[in-house]
């Protein structure tokens, strides 16, 4: 099992990424919703500053990476905080095993154990 302070800091890092990903969409879309937080308003151009979110913006738009695979990545997120919320984050949703630790510090959105997931190639990790 994986200790709660852990999973804690798994939460946040997912939190934040959701977050971020939220922010691309959004930049994607072009879409002035009203449903965001504050941090709109502290971000209303990227690029004028060099942090974190800009370059992770730029490095989405100067690839190849679609509003789908965004999408695709935030329901693998809300997957994740979802198995957290209710006490299975380490529980395998295809054998009910247990997934190792290891592999969910790799890919904190895994849902399925090595064993799973080689068996079956749903994914792509
Ligand atoms: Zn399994």
């Amino acid at each position: 099992m994986i200790d709660e302070k852990k999973i804690e800091k798994i939460k946040k890092d997912l939190l934040k990424r959701k977050e971020q990903i939220l922010q691309d969409l959004q930049d994607l879309s072009k879409k002035d919703t009203h449903e965001t937080d504050n941090r709109t308003a502290k971000f209303p151009e990227y690029g004028d500053k060099p942090d974190e979110n800009a370059q992770e913006i730029s490095e989405y738009s100067t690839t190849v990476v679609t509003e789908k695979v965004i999408e695709k990545t935030l329901e693998e997120i809300d997957g994740a905080l979802d198995r957290i919320e209710k006490g299975i984050y380490d529980v395998c949703k295809y054998c009910g095993g247990e997934i190792s630790e290891k592999r969910l510090e790799a890919r904190s959105t895994a849902s399925s154990c090595i064993d799973c997931k080689t068996k079956l190639q749903e994914e792509n990790d």
